[in-house]
């Protein structure tokens, strides 16, 4: 289930003093590796592991399991992906973790995610489902098909996102329906007995 996040992530008084520093953000800011930008990301990491309760941001789908969790910028801060904006690089309220399925999709770097900007973030108008400002249980349905979980959008905000992060490749399909079985079986078996028969089940061609 996509985290229905409440709160948000505070940067420490040293990351805003250098933050402030640095103002106007340039392109390639984000990419630097000195002390304060890693701690940046570091207290980002950490608080977001807890806000978003160890779930990717989009798809719902446990961080760790798939991949490592990345940062994602929900407004683009640039590099190869147009359009930018650089000027919510650091925004505390434009970064969320994302699996690795759910930060890759080509489309991702292609579409704009702001309908219609404002210089306050929390003014944007946006076109995706935001994982701070919108409930996700507003914007998507779970189907059950086959032995595949679907994502279903309520809305146009939640078609857009659901295409946008491609939230029903085959990968995440038959990782939902992974996460499922082994929460309904683990209560029943051992975690390796348990884990082998989700493999045979998903893996079963007649
Ligand atoms: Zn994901």
């Amino acid at each position: 289930m996509i985290p229905n996040i409440e709160g948000r992530t505070r940067y420490s008084k040293s990351v805003k003093r250098h933050l402030k520093k640095i103002k106007p953000w340039k392109e390639g800011e984000w990419d630097k590796t000195n002390k304060n930008i890693k701690l940046l990301k570091s207290q980002l990491r950490s608080q977001l592991m807890v806000l978003q309760d160890s779930k990717c941001a989009y798809c719902g789908l446990k961080l760790n399991e798939t991949s490592s969790p990345e940062l994602e910028h929900i407004a683009p801060k640039g590099g190869k992906i147009r359009p930018q904006y650089i000027e919510f690089t650091f925004t505390p309220l434009n970064l969320v973790l994302a699996c690795h399925l759910c930060n890759s999709p080509i489309k991702k770097g292609t579409v704009d995610p702001i309908l219609q900007l404002n210089t306050n973030y929390k003014q944007c108008v946006f076109k995706i489902y935001h994982p701070f400002f919108d409930n996700p249980n507003n914007h998507f349905d779970y189907v059950g098909s086959g032995l595949g979980i679907v994502l279903q959008e309520k809305t146009i905000k939640g078609k857009d996102t659901i295409d946008m992060f491609d939230l029903n490749s085959e990968a995440h399909i038959t990782a939902r329906a992974k996460a499922v079985l082994y929460d309904f079986l683990s209560e029943s078996l051992d975690s390796k007995e348990g884990e082998n028969l989700i493999n045979d089940i998903l893996t079963y061609k007649k």
